[in-house]
C-alpha cells in the first residue's frame, strides 16, 4: 500500500480524537491530505517586529521581548492569565484563557521569548491572545528553513491543543516518515521543458522553504501540477470531442441568411462578424460546435444568434433561441420577428402554415391549442425556429431535425440541461450548441470553467454609443456636483443618485440614505426639482410607481439604493451619482454606470468618496475612471477579490477546487499550463505513448483527491 494514504490517526502525535477533529475542521484524512495542506502564509523567522510598531490590523507578527509580569485575573470559569512582554521600544499583554495553570508554570518573568500571534485590540489596548511562545535559543525549523508557514486552522483546532506550533510538527514528522515515498506525477521530459522542480522537492519545500527563492520554485510547480491536471482533463474531453464527437455538417451559408444579412439596417460591428464567422466555421467543420459566445449588454447577441440559427436553417435544420425568463422570450421573439421581416415569417403561435418559414415561442404560459400547433409544426419541421423558456427543453417537445441550439444567459443553465438539448435529435447527431453571456467573465476563469467550451468575445459595441464620462470627486466638490446636475437639469435630463446598502450596517445606510435625500430635496426643492427616492423597504407598489414617475419624466431625481432593479432603461438619464462609491465592488459600478449612456446624450458617471480612502478602494475608483470595458473591469475585480464571487453566481457544472493557484493571480501560469496540456494532447490525445503513460495514471488519481478546500485562503 501507498503509505500516503495511511489514516492520520496513525501519525504519531495524532490519534482518533485529534483526526477526527483534523477530518471535521480541515478536511484532512490520510497523509496525503495532510501533505497537501498548505500554509497560506509565511512568517520569516528572522523578522521581528517591534512591539511599538504593531498595530490591530496585522496580519500575525513576531516579536521579541522580556517578560516583565504575569497574572492569573478573573473567577475561575472566566479567568485568564495576563503575561506582560517589553522589548526596547514599548510593551504589550498576551492572553491565555485555556491552559492556564500549565502556561503560568512555564512562562518565567525574565525569561526572553520570540513571541508569534495575531494582535488585535481589547479597550483600546493591543494584545495578542493565545500567541506561540518559544525562546530564542529554541530548536531550528526542519530542513533549515527560515520561513514559518501559517496553516489553515479553527477555534475548534486550536482549543484541542493543534496550534500552529502543533500543526507544524506534525507536518515535520509526517515529511520524515513518508517524505521520501513521494511519487512524481509529471513525466521528466516535461519537468525540465517546463522549468519545475521535482515534486518532491516542492512538496517538502512548501511546508518547510530554506528561504523565498526555495518557495516560489515549490510554489510554482504546485501550482502549476494543479492547473496542468485540471486544463489537461478539460481539453481532453474536448480534444475527443472535436476530433470524434461528430457534429451535423453545415456546408452551406443558405439563401435566408443571405436575405436577412443584406436587409439589415445597419452593419454588423466587426466583432460580431468574426464571431458568426468562427460559428460558421464550427458549423461546417462536421464536428459539435460547443461554444460560449461573451458579450456585454447592448453588444448584439441577439443578432449573431440569429445568423447563426439562418445558418442551421439554411442546411435544412431546425433551431431553437431558449432565454431564462418569459419575459427576455418574449422580448427575442418580437425583436427577431423584425430582422425576419424579408422572408415573410408565419408564426405558429398564431396560426398553422404549409408551407413558409415557421417561427413560434413557446413558454410555461403557451395555451394547451398553442402547444399542440408548435407540436405539429416541430415534428414535421415546418417550424424552423423557436425561441421559448424552459419549456423548449421538456421531454414532449420534439424536432423532426434540430440543428443548432442558442442559449441565452449560460449561467442559470446547467451541463445538465446542455446534455438535454443533445437528446432533441432522438438519438442521432447532437444539435450544435451556443450558449451566450452578458456576465463578463475573465478570460483566465472562463478557460477554467468553461475549459470544455470555446469562447467567442465580441468586444465592441455598434457605434453610435457615446461613452460615459467618469469623474472621481469628493465632499469639497458637492457644490459644484450640485450645479452640475442643475445645468443638466435644465436641458431636460434626468439624474440618478445612488447610496450603498450594505447588509450588515442596514440601519446605518437607510439613515445615510435619508440623510442623502434630505440633502437633495434641499438642495433642490420642490417645485422647481421633483425627486423620487426608491429603496427596498417600500411596498412593491410604492417602490414601481416611483419608479414610474421616473421612467415617465415627471421626476428630474431618482435617490435610490443599489437595489434598483436592473434594466431600467431610461435613455433621457444623463448622470450617474454613486455616493459613497468607494464601498461598492467594481462590477457592481460597472452595472450602475450601465445605467446612463443609452440615449444619443453625453453622459457622465461622478464617483462620490470620503476624502480618504483605501488604496484598493482608490484603486478601483480611478479603473473606472479609466475603463468602460466590462472585461477588464471584471479581471481587475477578480485580481482584487478572487474570483468566488463570479464562480458563486454560476451554475458551471464545473467544480473549481483550487488550492494553491489562484485564478485572480496566476493568469499567465494557468495560460502556461494550458498551451503545455494542448501541446501534450496534439500529439498524443488518448495519452497512449510511453513518454506519457505516467500522466494518464496520475490524471485518474488527481481526479480522485478530496475537494474540501473551503478553509483555505
Ligand atoms: P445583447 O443581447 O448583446 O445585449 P442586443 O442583441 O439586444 O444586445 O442588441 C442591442 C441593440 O443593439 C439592439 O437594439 C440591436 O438592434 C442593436 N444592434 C445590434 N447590432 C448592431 C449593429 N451592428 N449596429 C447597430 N446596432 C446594433
Ligand atoms: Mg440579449
Amino acid at each position: 500500500m501507498d503509505i500516503l494514504n495511511t489514516e492520520i490517526q496513525f501519525l504519531p502525535g495524532v490519534g482518533p480524537k485529534r483526526a477526527a477533529l483534523l477530518a471535521k475542521e480541515l478536511g484532512i484524512i490520510t497523509y496525503n491530505d495532510m501533505l497537501h495542506t498548505f500554509p497560506f502564509r509565511y512568517v520569516d523567522r528572522t523578522n521581528i517586529q517591534n512591539i511599538a510598531e504593531i498595530v490591530p490590523t496585522m496580519a500575525y507578527v513576531q516579536i521579541k521581548g522580556t517578560v516583565t509580569a504575569k497574572n492569573i485575573v478573573g473567577e475561575h470559569r472566566k479567568s485568564r492569565l495576563v503575561v506582560t512582554v517589553r522589548d526596547n521600544t514599548g510593551s504589550m499583554e498576551l492572553v491565555f484563557f485555556q491552559a492556564i495553570k500549565w502556561m503560568n508554570d512555564k512562562i518565567r518573568i525574565g525569561d526572553e521569548y520570540i513571541i508569534f500571534g495575531k494582535p488585535s485590540a481589547f479597550n483600546g489596548i493591543i494584545n495578542m491572545v493565545h500567541p506561540e511562545l518559544e525562546s530564542p535559543s529554541g530548536k531550528a525549523l526542519p530542513y533549515g528553513s527560515s520561513l514559518i508557514g501559517v496553516y489553515p486552522s479553527t477555534e475548534k483546532l486550536k482549543k484541542a491543543g493543534i496550534t500552529n506550533k502543533v500543526f507544524t510538527k506534525l507536518m515535520a514528522s509526517l515529511l520524515s516518515i513518508a517524505g521520501n515515498r513521494i511519487q512524481e506525477n509529471i513525466p521528466d521530459y516535461l519537468i525540465s521543458r517546463c522549468g519545475l522542480i521535482p515534486r518532491k522537492e516542492a512538496l517538502k519545500s512548501i511546508h518547510f522553504p530554506s528561504g523565498q527563492a526555495a518557495l516560489e520554485k515549490a510554489s510554482r510547480r504546485l501550482k502549476f501540477e494543479e492547473l496542468f491536471f485540471l486544463q489537461l482533463s478539460l481539453l481532453k474531453q474536448r480534444y475527443v470531442r472535436m476530433h470524434e464527437g461528430e457534429g451535423i455538417r453545415m456546408p452551406a451559408v443558405g439563401a435566408d441568411f443571405n436575405r436577412c444579412y443584406k436587409a439589415l439596417p445597419f452593419d454588423l460591428t466587426g466583432a460580431q462578424k468574426r464571431v458568426i464567422r468562427e460559428i460558421r466555421d464550427d458549423m461546417k467543420s462536421g464536428r459539435q460546435m460547443n461554444r460560449l459566445l461573451q458579450g456585454d449588454v447592448g453588444s448584439g447577441k441577439t443578432l449573431v444568434a440569429l445568423m447563426s440559427a439562418l445558418i442551421a436553417i439554411g442546411n435544412g435544420f431546425q433551431a431553437c433561441i431558449m432565454a431564462p425568463t418569459e419575459v427576455l422570450a418574449q422580448q427575442h421573439f418580437n425583436n427577431l420577428k423584425k430582422y425576419l421581416a424579408p422572408l415573410s415569417p408565419v408564426d405558429w403561435t398564431e396560426t398553422e402554415a404549409d408551407g413558409g418559414f415557421g417561427i413560434a415561442l413557446l413558454t410555461g404560459s403557451s395555451k394547451a391549442k398553442q402547444r399542440r400547433m408548435i407540436d405539429r409544426g416541430l415534428r414535421d419541421g415546418m417550424i424552423k425556429l423557436i425561441v421559448g423558456t424552459h419549456a423548449l427543453i421538456e421531454d414532449n417537445v420534439v424536432f423532426r431535425s434540430l440543428g443548432l441550439a442558442v442559449i441565452d444567459e449560460q449561467h442559470r443553465f446547467g451541463v445538465d440541461q446542455r446534455s438535454r438539448l443533445w437528446n432533441k435529435t432522438g438519438g442521432g447527431t447532437p444539435p450544435h450548441i451556443l450558449v451566450m453571456t452578458a456576465t463578463p467573465i475573465p478570460r483566465t476563469l472562463a478557460m477554467t470553467l468553461y475549459g470544455d467550451l470555446e469562447v467567442s468575445v465580441i468586444d465592441e459595441l455598434p457605434p453610435g454609443r457615446k461613452p460615459v464620462k467618469t469623474i472621481h470627486a469628493t465632499e469639497t466638490k458637492r457644490a459644484a456636483m450640485y450645479n452640475f446636475i442643475r445645468e443638466q437639469i435644465a436641458l431636460g435630463r434626468q439624474v440618478f443618485i445612488v447610496y450603498p446598502l450594505i447588509f450588515e450596517s442596514e440601519k446605518m445606510d437607510y439613515a445615510n440614505l435619508e440623510k442623502g435625500y434630505e440633502a437633495v430635496t434641499e438642495a433642490f426643492p420642490f417645485p422647481k426639482y421633483r425627486t423620487a427616492i426608491v429603496h427596498g423597504k417600500q411596498s412593491n407598489e410604492e417602490k414601481s410607481s416611483n419608479m414610474k414617475a421616473f421612467a415617465d419624466g415627471r421626476a428630474d431625481i431618482l435617490v435610490a439604493t443599489s437595489v434598483i432593479e436592473v434594466g431600467v432603461d431610461v435613455p433621457n438619464a444623463t448622470v450617474m451619482v454613486i455616493e459613497s462609491a468607494e464601498r461598492f465592488g467594481l462590477s457592481q459600478l460597472h452595472q450602475l454606470r450601465g445605467r446612463v449612456g443609452r440615449g444619443s446624450q453625453n453622459s457622465y458617471c461622478i464617483l462620490m468618496t470620503d476624502f480618504k480612502i483605501s488604496r484598493e478602494s482608490k484603486k478601483r475608483i480611478d479603473l473606472m475612471c479609466s475603463t468602460e470595458d466590462g472585461f477588464i473591469l471584471a479581471e481587475e475585480d477578480m485580481k482584487m477579490r478572487g474570483p468566488g464571487d463570479i464562480e458563486g453566481t454560476m451554475q458551471s457544472g464545473m467544480p473549481v477546487d483550487l488550492k494553491i493557484a489562484s485564478l485572480g493571480r496566476d493568469g499567465s501560469l494557468l495560460e502556461f499550463a494550458r498551451k503545455t496540456a494542448r501541446e501534450v494532447l496534439s500529439t498524443d490525445p488518448h495519452l497512449e505513448m510511453e513518454s506519457n503513460s505516467l500522466l494518464l495514471r496520475s490524471l485518474a488519481s488527481y481526479r480522485e483527491v478530496p475537494t474540501d478546500y473551503s478553509k483555505i485562503s
